[in-house]
């Protein structure tokens, strides 16, 4: 497929996304800029602008781009802001968090997608710090992040991902069973007698690969 398809793909994927309701400007555009093609094998190149998820190494997935699209917009990500993705998996979410302008720090618990995804991180010039560790733990030394996205499903919302969250920090992760999890954004304010609370909301029940892990399945 020429280079030219592919962009014009990326278009009509990015104009879906918008009638399903993604209203975030900076949201859209790193979607129109990023090329999804890129991060997966050569078999599945050609599906990289269909709206649905696809396999990447290890028996993982790449997360379908509705779901990307909507958890990042969740994230609410400003210019600056520093933010911690558990589950770099093939590295696209990275970039996308890189392409607004936001200090990316990624955790894999698979060596081999860990590997891969900084090899092509850095290959395509994105600046991402990226580990390979359980992110259920979070990355501490970095703390504390402006925002935290978890691309796995987890039994719970870990304690260690709020204690690292910042004041005003948002934390997206899906919070569930192994079938089936509900997105759960959680906001940590100050209170004005000084007390830190945990603001929760709830969204749409998606589907993802289970984060394991000592905070995890
Ligand atoms: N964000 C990825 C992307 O853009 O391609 C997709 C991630 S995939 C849906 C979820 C990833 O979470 C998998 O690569 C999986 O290995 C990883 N994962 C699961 N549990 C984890 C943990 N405790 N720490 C870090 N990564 C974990």
């Amino acid at each position: 497929m020429g280079l030219n398809l592919y962009g014009l793909k990326r278009r009509e994927l990015v104009e879906q996304l918008h009638r399903l309701g993604i209203k975030d400007k900076n949201v859209l555009k790193a979607l129109n800029t990023v090329k999804r093609e890129l991060f997966v094998g050569e078999e599945f190149k050609r599906f990289a602008y269909d709206n649905n998820a696809l396999p990447i190494s290890s028996n993982q997935t790449i997360s379908q781009p509705y779901t990307i699209a909507f958890m990042t917009e969740l994230l609410a990500v400003k210019k600056g802001d520093s933010i911690l993705e558990v589950g770099t998996g093939s590295g696209y979410q990275a970039a996308i968090l890189c392409e607004m302008d936001a200090d990316v720090y990624s955790v894999e618990r698979l060596e081999e997608l860990s590997v891969q995804a900084k090899a092509l991180l850095d290959k395509l010039n994105y600046k991402v710090k990226i580990k390979c560790d359980d992110g259920s733990m979070g990355w501490k030394e970095y703390s504390p992040f402006d925002g935290i996205i978890v691309t796995a499903g987890s039994p719970k919302v870990p304690k260690s991902l709020t204690d690292q969250l910042n004041i005003n920090g948002r934390l997206v992760i899906p919070v569930g069973d192994r079938s089936s999890q509900r997105l759960i954004h959680v906001r940590k304010v100050k209170t004005k007698d000084n007390k830190i609370k945990l603001l929760k909301d709830q969204y749409k029940d998606f589907r993802f690969v289970p984060l394991l892990g000592e905070e995890g399945w």
